[in-house]
């Protein structure tokens, strides 16, 4: 494990970070207007990177760990200034010193599961293949055609362990010859990295990029769009390179390639979230909907705040671990705009994503129809002669 850094290195690294921020920032407000945190209460991400080039706090500890990461305001700042970039330097001194106050209180528990059983949830490392057990996936071995990099949640949660089965299940029908780490593989490290734990993101990254090397793998298959940032964006930091898709990405291209026939039809009015991880940060918007195109009968239709201006599920930058009162969960807003459109399915393509919605579609009336599926499981609908229980 690395030593962490020391306190004046940090608070010198704030101040740059802070101060080479404020000094292109003119005050216009945009980042603060598009913020979504401004949908469900006072925040200012704009007054954080003004303090904190100041060198430290009077930042208010809450407001710290508020930041969803979900790219909005970088997005449109007319100045460039780096607001994520501020917020994680503040995070990584309070991770330092283990300063996780009220909301970030399970942050400490999440990064002593990460270090022991490589997930977040404390699940024995053993059992992190057991999803696959039943469907006769393969560990990988070097010569098949991609790695399934599953992903904790796909892992380990009941109903994200849902959508590894069906991605395994069209992959099977495609014809795909590709297999899973099992207990070799470990959280992409993400989240954690997002609440200031570089020391726990190494230790993962150096993990999982040791398994690829021993296996041979070369191309790399994700369900998460966490997943998908990390080892495309960030592992290249570790000096190595491999070529990694998102499931959205590779299934369309299944369907161009004629390996993967969608003939089953799905009459449902579906709209689609993009993930802030998949689309403002990635830049893949236009796979997910060609997928659903392709589906026979299917409708679908737009929400308000869609694409590049994407309304955040509330579940990045590690604020899937802290508890968010009912009033100012971003998802509930959400799934207001998928029903105000008519849509009868929200379908979309991140276990954060899911999670959220599952948990703000439990508001909606006894036997209310709405449903929350992620893209793999329309996909896994819409194939003939396939066991449809999942
Ligand atoms: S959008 Fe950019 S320039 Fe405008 S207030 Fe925010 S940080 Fe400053
Ligand atoms: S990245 Fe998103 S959540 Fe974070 S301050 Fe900017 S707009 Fe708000």
């Amino acid at each position: 494990m690395e030593t962490a850094a020391p306190l004046g290195e940090i608070i010198q690294e704030i101040k740059n970070v802070g101060g080479s921020a404020f000094k292109y920032c003119y005050r216009c407000g945009k980042c603060d207007v598009v913020c979504p945190w401004n949908r469900v209460r006072a925040f200012s991400i704009r007054r954080i990177v003004q303090q904190a080039s100041f060198g430290l706090p009077e930042i208010e500890l809450e407001d710290m760990w508020r930041c969803t990461t979900c790219g909005t305001c970088p997005s449109e700042c007319p100045r460039g200034v780096q607001q994520i970039q501020v917020g994680l330097a503040l995070r990584r001194i309070a991770s330092q010193y283990g300063v996780f106050p009220g909301s970030a209180h399970t942050v400490g528990a999440i990064r002593g599961a990460l270090s022991v059983e490589g997930n977040p949830m404390g699940e024995d490392r053993r059992k992190r293949g057991a999803w696959a057990e039943a469907l006769s996936v393969n560990p990988f071995s070097e010569g098949m055609e991609i790695l399934y990099f599953v992903g904790c949640y796909y892992s380990y949660d009941p109903r994200m362990k849902r959508v590894a089965a069906a991605t395994a299940r069209i992959l099977q029908k495609a014809g795909v010859d590709f297999g899973i780490l099992g207990e070799a593989e470990s959280c992409c490290g993400e989240s954690i990295r997002k609440t200031g734990n570089e020391d726990v993101f190494r230790k993962l990254a150096r993990d999982n990029i040791k398994a690829f090397i021993d296996r041979g793998v070369k191309k790399i298959l994700v369900s998460s769009p966490h997943c998908y940032h990390t080892l495309k964006n960030e592992y290249p930091d570790f000096m190595v390179h491999f070529e990694v898709v998102h499931v959205s990405q590779f299934l369309l291209q299944l369907v161009d390639q004629g390996r993967l026939r969608l003939t089953r039809p799905l009459p449902r009015r579906v709209t689609y979230h993009d993930p802030c991880y998949l689309g403002r940060h990635n830049g893949i918007y236009d796979e997910p909907r060609k997928l659903l195109g392709a589906v026979p009968g299917l409708e679908l239709v737009e929400m308000p705040d869609n694409r590049k201006a994407s309304l955040c599920c509330g579940g990045g930058g590690g604020r899937i671990w802290m508890d968010t009162p009912k009033k100012e969960r971003f998802a509930d807003i959400r799934i207001d705009q998928a029903r105000a459109v008519g849509a009868d399915v929200l379908v979309t393509a991140c276990p954060y994503c899911i999670s959220n919605f599952e948990e703000g579609k439990l508001s909606l009336p006894d036997g209310d129809p709405f449903e929350v599926k992620d893209l793999t499981e329309v996909i896994h609908e819409s194939l003939e002669g396939i066991e449809q229980t999942l």
